[in-house]
Protein backbone atom coordinates (compact mmCIF):
# COMPACT_ATOMS: atom_id res chain seq x y z
CA UNK A 1 0.00 0.00 0.00
CA UNK A 2 1.55 3.65 -0.93
CA UNK A 3 2.76 5.32 2.29
CA UNK A 4 0.50 7.85 3.86
CA UNK A 5 1.25 11.78 3.59
CA UNK A 6 3.45 12.01 7.04
CA UNK A 7 2.91 14.84 9.30
CA UNK A 8 5.62 16.03 11.69
CA UNK A 9 3.66 17.76 14.55
CA UNK A 10 6.35 19.91 17.13
CA UNK A 11 5.11 20.23 21.08
CA UNK A 12 6.58 23.51 22.52
CA UNK A 13 5.30 22.02 25.63
CA UNK A 14 5.62 25.13 28.01
CA UNK A 15 8.50 27.07 26.00
CA UNK A 16 8.41 29.79 23.83
CA UNK A 17 7.80 33.66 24.04
CA UNK A 18 7.09 36.09 21.35
CA UNK A 19 10.59 35.98 20.46
CA UNK A 20 10.54 32.27 19.51
CA UNK A 21 7.90 33.38 16.83
CA UNK A 22 11.13 33.91 14.71
CA UNK A 23 11.94 29.64 14.75
CA UNK A 24 8.62 29.55 13.44
CA UNK A 25 8.67 31.81 10.83
CA UNK A 26 12.53 29.90 9.97
CA UNK A 27 10.40 26.90 10.16
CA UNK A 28 7.43 27.96 7.80
CA UNK A 29 10.41 29.27 5.04
CA UNK A 30 11.97 26.05 5.11
CA UNK A 31 8.76 23.61 4.19
CA UNK A 32 7.89 25.22 0.95
CA UNK A 33 8.99 21.54 -0.60
CA UNK A 34 8.81 19.42 2.15
CA UNK A 35 7.43 16.14 1.40
CA UNK A 36 4.91 16.33 4.33
CA UNK A 37 2.45 17.63 6.41
CA UNK A 38 3.92 20.11 9.13
CA UNK A 39 2.23 21.84 12.34
CA UNK A 40 3.11 23.43 15.45
CA UNK A 41 1.24 23.20 18.65
CA UNK A 42 3.21 26.15 20.94
CA UNK A 43 1.70 27.00 24.10
CA UNK A 44 -1.08 28.80 23.87
CA UNK A 45 -0.01 32.23 24.45
CA UNK A 46 1.23 32.38 21.00
CA UNK A 47 -1.00 30.60 19.29
CA UNK A 48 -3.10 33.07 18.15
CA UNK A 49 -0.58 35.37 17.00
CA UNK A 50 1.19 32.89 15.32
CA UNK A 51 -1.28 31.32 13.19
CA UNK A 52 -2.48 34.84 12.27
CA UNK A 53 0.34 35.50 10.81
CA UNK A 54 2.57 32.12 9.53
CA UNK A 55 -1.10 29.63 8.89
CA UNK A 56 -1.35 29.93 5.34
CA UNK A 57 -1.84 26.36 4.52
CA UNK A 58 1.74 24.89 4.70
CA UNK A 59 2.31 25.21 8.03
CA UNK A 60 -0.70 24.64 10.99
CA UNK A 61 -0.92 24.93 14.15
CA UNK A 62 -2.84 23.71 17.17
CA UNK A 63 -2.94 23.47 20.79
CA UNK A 64 -1.11 21.18 23.01
CA UNK A 65 -4.49 20.45 25.16
CA UNK A 66 -8.22 21.30 25.28
CA UNK A 67 -11.14 21.44 27.54
CA UNK A 68 -14.25 19.27 27.55
CA UNK A 69 -16.75 22.22 27.46
CA UNK A 70 -17.02 24.43 24.94
CA UNK A 71 -17.09 27.56 27.59
CA UNK A 72 -17.97 27.78 31.08
CA UNK A 73 -16.48 28.66 34.58
CA UNK A 74 -12.93 26.47 33.99
CA UNK A 75 -10.65 28.89 35.26
CA UNK A 76 -6.89 28.50 33.00
CA UNK A 77 -8.89 25.96 30.73
CA UNK A 78 -8.68 26.41 27.10
CA UNK A 79 -12.21 25.07 25.14
CA UNK A 80 -11.62 23.82 21.83
CA UNK A 81 -13.60 26.29 19.92
CA UNK A 82 -10.57 28.74 21.55
CA UNK A 83 -8.31 26.20 19.87
CA UNK A 84 -10.08 26.98 16.35
CA UNK A 85 -11.13 30.07 16.64
CA UNK A 86 -7.37 31.40 17.33
CA UNK A 87 -6.60 29.71 14.01
CA UNK A 88 -5.78 26.45 15.40
CA UNK A 89 -6.30 23.43 13.21
CA UNK A 90 -5.75 20.12 15.70
CA UNK A 91 -5.12 19.94 19.26
CA UNK A 92 -3.07 17.40 20.67
CA UNK A 93 -4.81 14.97 23.62
CA UNK A 94 -3.85 12.20 26.39
CA UNK A 95 -0.02 13.53 26.12
CA UNK A 96 1.56 11.32 28.97
CA UNK A 97 2.60 14.51 30.54
CA UNK A 98 -1.23 15.88 30.49
CA UNK A 99 -1.95 12.27 32.05
CA UNK A 100 0.87 12.48 34.95
CA UNK A 101 0.84 15.31 35.78
CA UNK A 102 -2.67 16.00 35.62
CA UNK A 103 -4.24 13.25 36.01
CA UNK A 104 -5.90 12.80 32.75
CA UNK A 105 -7.87 9.13 32.93
CA UNK A 106 -8.35 7.47 29.32
CA UNK A 107 -11.97 8.30 29.59
CA UNK A 108 -11.25 12.32 30.39
CA UNK A 109 -9.31 11.92 27.09
CA UNK A 110 -11.98 10.38 24.80
CA UNK A 111 -14.31 13.03 25.73
CA UNK A 112 -10.97 15.69 25.01
CA UNK A 113 -10.92 13.93 21.61
CA UNK A 114 -14.72 14.21 21.13
CA UNK A 115 -14.07 18.13 22.24
CA UNK A 116 -12.27 18.66 19.63
CA UNK A 117 -14.04 17.00 16.73
CA UNK A 118 -17.10 19.01 17.99
CA UNK A 119 -14.54 22.59 17.05
CA UNK A 120 -13.82 20.75 13.82
CA UNK A 121 -10.05 20.36 14.96
CA UNK A 122 -7.51 17.48 14.27
CA UNK A 123 -7.32 15.61 17.56
CA UNK A 124 -3.65 13.94 18.12
CA UNK A 125 -4.43 11.04 20.55
CA UNK A 126 -1.30 10.18 22.56
CA UNK A 127 -0.55 6.91 24.11
CA UNK A 128 2.12 5.12 25.21
CA UNK A 129 3.72 2.38 28.12
CA UNK A 130 6.14 3.32 30.91
CA UNK A 131 9.27 1.94 31.51
CA UNK A 132 7.92 0.13 34.04
CA UNK A 133 4.83 -1.69 31.80
CA UNK A 134 7.85 -2.06 29.18
CA UNK A 135 10.06 -4.00 31.69
CA UNK A 136 7.02 -6.15 32.54
CA UNK A 137 6.08 -7.31 28.35
CA UNK A 138 3.08 -5.31 28.92
CA UNK A 139 3.41 -2.81 26.40
CA UNK A 140 0.98 -3.66 23.69
CA UNK A 141 -1.60 -4.68 26.07
CA UNK A 142 -1.20 -1.24 27.65
CA UNK A 143 -1.53 0.58 24.17
CA UNK A 144 -5.15 -1.58 23.15
CA UNK A 145 -6.44 -0.88 26.80
CA UNK A 146 -5.20 2.77 25.87
CA UNK A 147 -7.09 2.61 22.22
CA UNK A 148 -10.35 1.49 23.65
CA UNK A 149 -10.61 3.62 26.24
CA UNK A 150 -9.41 6.91 24.82
CA UNK A 151 -10.50 6.62 21.04
CA UNK A 152 -13.74 7.82 20.61
CA UNK A 153 -16.31 5.80 18.42
CA UNK A 154 -16.44 8.02 15.45
CA UNK A 155 -13.11 8.14 14.79
CA UNK A 156 -11.80 8.35 10.85
CA UNK A 157 -8.92 9.21 9.03
CA UNK A 158 -9.64 12.94 8.55
CA UNK A 159 -9.89 13.85 12.36
CA UNK A 160 -7.68 11.43 14.16
CA UNK A 161 -3.98 10.74 14.50
CA UNK A 162 -2.99 8.23 16.93
CA UNK A 163 0.91 9.12 18.20
CA UNK A 164 2.71 6.53 19.89
CA UNK A 165 5.42 8.01 22.57
CA UNK A 166 6.84 5.30 24.68
CA UNK A 167 6.69 7.55 27.94
CA UNK A 168 10.37 6.68 28.85
CA UNK A 169 11.61 7.99 25.80
CA UNK A 170 10.19 11.04 25.71
CA UNK A 171 12.43 14.32 26.55
CA UNK A 172 15.24 11.30 27.56
CA UNK A 173 17.46 11.22 24.02
CA UNK A 174 16.14 7.34 24.64
CA UNK A 175 14.56 6.05 21.17
CA UNK A 176 12.64 2.82 20.64
CA UNK A 177 14.37 0.36 18.89
CA UNK A 178 13.04 -0.27 15.28
CA UNK A 179 11.74 -3.32 15.84
CA UNK A 180 9.81 -2.20 18.72
CA UNK A 181 8.51 0.89 16.55
CA UNK A 182 7.48 -1.78 14.21
CA UNK A 183 6.01 -3.74 16.52
CA UNK A 184 3.65 -1.09 18.07
CA UNK A 185 2.77 0.35 15.48
CA UNK A 186 1.32 -2.83 13.89
CA UNK A 187 -0.57 -3.51 16.91
CA UNK A 188 -2.05 0.01 16.56
CA UNK A 189 -3.06 -0.48 13.44
CA UNK A 190 -4.07 -4.06 14.04
CA UNK A 191 -6.66 -2.61 16.82
CA UNK A 192 -7.93 0.11 14.41
CA UNK A 193 -8.75 -2.04 12.27
CA UNK A 194 -10.85 -4.27 14.19
CA UNK A 195 -12.69 -1.32 15.39
CA UNK A 196 -13.08 0.67 12.61
CA UNK A 197 -12.56 -1.51 9.64
CA UNK A 198 -11.28 -0.41 5.95
CA UNK A 199 -11.10 3.24 7.36
CA UNK A 200 -8.45 2.36 9.96
CA UNK A 201 -5.41 2.28 7.19
CA UNK A 202 -5.85 6.24 6.73
CA UNK A 203 -5.75 6.94 10.19
CA UNK A 204 -1.95 8.19 10.57
CA UNK A 205 0.53 6.54 12.94
CA UNK A 206 2.79 8.87 14.56
CA UNK A 207 6.21 7.96 16.89
CA UNK A 208 7.14 10.20 19.31
CA UNK A 209 10.27 10.21 21.55
CA UNK A 210 13.66 12.02 21.56
CA UNK A 211 12.91 12.08 17.47
CA UNK A 212 16.32 14.03 16.21
CA UNK A 213 17.66 15.03 12.71
CA UNK A 214 19.73 12.19 13.61
CA UNK A 215 17.29 9.20 13.88
CA UNK A 216 14.49 11.10 12.28
CA UNK A 217 15.44 9.00 8.46
CA UNK A 218 15.36 5.75 10.08
CA UNK A 219 12.41 6.14 11.79
CA UNK A 220 10.20 7.44 8.94
CA UNK A 221 11.08 4.98 6.93
CA UNK A 222 9.74 2.32 9.05
CA UNK A 223 5.99 0.30 7.85
CA UNK A 224 3.23 2.16 9.78
CA UNK A 225 4.64 5.14 10.59
CA UNK A 226 3.16 8.23 9.23
CA UNK A 227 5.17 10.73 11.14
CA UNK A 228 6.45 12.31 14.51
CA UNK A 229 5.29 14.01 17.12
CA UNK A 230 8.70 16.28 18.37
CA UNK A 231 9.26 18.16 21.65
CA UNK A 232 12.42 19.23 22.06
CA UNK A 233 13.70 19.29 18.99
CA UNK A 234 10.72 21.27 17.35
CA UNK A 235 12.11 24.32 19.90
CA UNK A 236 15.02 25.36 17.18
CA UNK A 237 14.29 25.67 13.43
CA UNK A 238 17.26 23.53 12.02
CA UNK A 239 16.49 20.72 14.48
CA UNK A 240 12.76 20.52 12.85
CA UNK A 241 13.95 21.19 9.52
CA UNK A 242 16.42 18.41 9.88
CA UNK A 243 13.38 15.94 10.90
CA UNK A 244 11.25 17.12 8.23
CA UNK A 245 14.32 16.24 5.70
CA UNK A 246 14.02 12.54 6.76
CA UNK A 247 10.51 11.88 5.41
CA UNK A 248 10.46 9.29 2.79
C1 LIG B 1 6.71 14.90 23.14
O1 LIG B 1 6.65 15.78 23.98
O2 LIG B 1 5.67 14.50 22.64
C2 LIG B 1 8.02 14.36 22.79
C3 LIG B 1 8.06 13.32 21.99
O3 LIG B 1 9.13 14.97 23.34
P1 LIG B 1 10.66 14.72 22.92
O4 LIG B 1 10.72 14.76 21.41
O5 LIG B 1 11.41 15.86 23.55
O6 LIG B 1 11.05 13.39 23.45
Amino acid sequence: MARLRQLIAGNWKMNGLRKSLDELRAIKAGIADARCDVAICPPATLLAEAAWTLNDGNLLFGGQDCAIDASGAHTGDISAEMVADAGGKLVIVGHSERRTDHGETDALVRAKAEAAWRAGLLAILCIGETKAQRESDQTLDVLEQQLWGSVPDKADAANLVIAYEPVWAIGTGLTASSDDIIAAHAHIRARLTNRFGPEAAGIRIQYGGSVKPGNAREILALPNVDGALVGGASLKAADFLGIIAGTP
